[in-house]
C-alpha cells in the first residue's frame, strides 16, 4: 500500500486515549467505516495482496471483522465465515481457548463452516498481540482450511502480533501501523 494512501486512511481512524482503560489508545475504525471513500479504499486494499489467487471463503472475527470481512468476501466473490465469542452460534461448533490480557476467552466457529482444503483469508480490524488472530487461524486449520493470508486495517507492531502470525506460516498484510 502506497504511503500517501496509508497516511490518508490513517487520518480517518479516531484515536481514543485511555479507552477501555488507562494507558490503552483505542483505535476506533467507525470513523473510517463512516467515510465512503475510506471504507471502499480500505476494502480494496485488503483484497489486493491476494487478489490473484482463488479464495473460497473469508473468515471474519467478531465484531469489527464481520463488517470488513463481509465487504471483503463480497468483493472477492467468496463465502463468509463468522468466528464468534462462545455461545453465539446455533449449530455444532469447534472451539478454541485463547489468552487475553487478563484471563482466558474462547471463540467458536461452526464445524461445517469450512471443508478440508478450502482456501481462506482471515480478516480483522486490528492486530495487537496476535492472540486473537493466532487462535482464529488455529481453528480454521483444525477444520482443514488453508489460511492463505490474514489481513488487518491496523497493525500495532510494538506488540508483535503480525510477526507471531507470520512465524506460524501465515502471510500477513496490514494497511497502516500505529506505534
Ligand atoms: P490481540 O489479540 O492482542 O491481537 O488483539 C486484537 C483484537 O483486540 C482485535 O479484535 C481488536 O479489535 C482488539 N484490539 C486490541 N487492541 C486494540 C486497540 N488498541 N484499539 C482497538 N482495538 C483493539
Amino acid at each position: 500500500i502506497a504511503s500517501q494512501l496509508a497516511t490518508d486512511l490513517a487520518a480517518t481512524v479516531r484515536s481514543i486515549p485511555d479507552y477501555p482503560k488507562p494507558g490503552i489508545i483505542f483505535r476506533d475504525i467507525t470513523t473510517l467505516l463512516g467515510n465512503p471513500r475510506a471504507f471502499r479504499r480500505a476494502v480494496d486494499e485488503l483484497v489486493q495482496p491476494w487478489a490473484g489467487s482463488k479464495i473460497d471463503k473469508v473468515a471474519g472475527i467478531e465484531a469489527r471483522g464481520f463488517i470488513l470481512g463481509g465487504a471483503v468476501a463480497h468483493q472477492a466473490s467468496a463465502g463468509f465465515i463468522p468466528i464468534r465469542k462462545k455461545g453465539k452460534l446455533p449449530h455444532a461448533t469447534v472451539r478454541i481457548a485463547y489468552s487475553l490480557e487478563y484471563g482466558l476467552d474462547e471463540m467458536e466457529m461452526h464445524e461445517d463452516a469450512v471443508t478440508a482444503g478450502e482456501r481462506v483469508v482471515l480478516v480483522d480490524d486490528l492486530i495487537a498481540t496476535g492472540g486473537t488472530a493466532v487462535a482464529a487461524t488455529k481453528l480454521l486449520k483444525q477444520c482443514g482450511a488453508e489460511v492463505v493470508a490474514a489481513v488487518f486495517v491496523i497493525d500495532l507492531p510494538d506488540l508483535g502480533g503480525a510477526d507471531k502470525l507470520r512465524a506460524l506460516g501465515t502471510p500477513v498484510h496490514t494497511l497502516m501501523s500505529f506505534a
